[in-house]
């Protein structure tokens, strides 16, 4: 191809592709050309044309709403409002990983010796199935769904950090089975093909079509409230508590020097995910404040149904990655886990604790307060954010 094999010269062929650009700006977001960019004159009070210079429109961060915000223009981060949600973008850039950066070679050589038995393979595989597909799940909630009813450009700042990370979490998952030569297809088809796994993701997507739906407005109070469901059932309920069994099995591996790469994947996600767990209740927690007509005794009790129904679905997940015990772990301690888990939501939604169980994994706490010391990351920046201060 020649310099001017389009037959415009480059210089005009940026001023094409700047204007086609523009006007595809100008369609998403609705501003005529003739509002704001042909009229530069500031002075010609006969028309009711918005001036360019006026002062008035400058945004007042008071009038920032988390969601039907029509006063301010989403598209100024600055001033903020929300300095929460600012604080959670910083804190996962902070945190940021990449699982390519984790050596595998010891569990390379674990998974190809004779050293794990076959129900130690079962509970990795499982964990590896449900995993795959789960952090897409909620990668696409989070840009089909969730995003375009944010009205807030700090938390849409936070949601596009959260999107990348969830990226970065599916590709966790094609590395480690790439590393472990395992079978791609079987890996990310257990979602459909295995019961367990399958019953918690169909929750998760029956909520994700319910925003997708024609005509979803979070204009009216319906519209919100099912909303609030979406938000609650991904970051409550698949982040909070359909990912904790499997991190407890994961790091129990590690904790027992076996498949110490996956552990180190385990705990990064899990770390990210406390993040995520934290934004999303503070984000329904702030909905709520702001639209107290939306949150009804109805939707409390609504959303307590979901959650104990999670508690189930996750009871037999655990049951079904380990019919039998392995690594100090049996089924029994996960039902109580999960519902302590749980307990630990609903206070944090504010709402009355359900199970009132005790926690059987207490080390899980002290997991999410990794100071980083791991030495793959030794030519990198080795001091992380500690999580000590967030619920996980
Ligand atoms: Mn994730
Ligand atoms: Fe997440």
């Amino acid at each position: 191809m020649g310099r001017h094999a389009l037959g415009v010269p480059p210089k005009k062929r940026m001023q094409k592709k700047f204007a086609d650009a523009l006007s595809l700006l100008y369609s998403v977001f609705s501003i005529t050309k003739t509002t704001h960019f042909t009229t530069m004159s500031c002075c010609n009070a006969s028309t009711t044309r918005p001036d360019l210079h006026d002062l008035s429109k400058r945004i007042n961060p008071e009038e920032k709403r988390l969601v039907n915000c029509k006063q301010v223009d989403v598209n100024q981060l600055m001033p903020l409002k929300y300095q929460w949600a600012w604080e959670y973008y910083i804190k996962g850039c902070a945190n940021h990983w990449m699982p390519n950066e984790v050596p595998m070679q010891s569990d390379i050589e674990l998974w190809k010796s004779n050293r794990l038995t076959t129900q130690e393979r079962h509970v990795i595989m499982r964990n590896l199935g449900f995993f795959s597909t789960a952090e897409s799940l909620v990668g696409n909630n989070i840009v089909l769904a969730i995003f375009k009813h944010i009205t807030n450009p700090e938390a849409r700042q936070y949601l596009l950090r959260q999107a990348f990370e969830e990226a970065i979490h599916t590709h966790t998952f094609q590395y480690i089975v790439e590393s472990l030569s395992l079978d791609q297809r079987e890996v990310f088809n257990m979602y459909h093909e295995v019961n367990s796994i399958h019953d918690k993701d169909a929750f998760e997507m029956t909520l994700t079509s319910a925003i997708m739906e024609e005509g979803f407005s979070t204009e009216t109070t319906e519209g919100l409230q099912t909303f609030l469901k979406n938000l609650v059932g991904f970051y409550v309920i698949m982040e909070g508590v359909f990912f904790y069994s499997g991190f407890v099995m994961l790091l129990s591996f590690k904790r027992q020097n076996k498949m110490i790469g996956v552990g180190q994947q385990f705990e990064y996600i899990m770390r990210d995910e406390s993040i995520h767990l934290n934004f999303g209740i503070d984000l329904i927690n702030g909905i709520r404040s702001e639209n107290p007509e939306a949150w009804t005794p109805q939707l409390e009790q609504e959303v307590r149904e979901m959650i104990k129904k999670a508690v189930e679905l996750e009871v037999a997940y655990a049951e079904d990655c380990m019919p039998r015990g392995i690594l100090g772990l049996n089924a029994t301690l996960f039902r109580d886990y999960v519902q302590y888990i749980a307990d630990r939501r609903f206070d944090r939604l504010n709402m009355p604790l359900e199970y009132g169980s005790k926690n059987p994994f207490p080390w899980m706490s002290e997991v999410t307060d990794l100071s980083k010391e791991q030495n793959f990351f030794e030519r990198k920046v080795t001091e992380y954010q500690k999580a000590a201060s967030l619920e996980w």
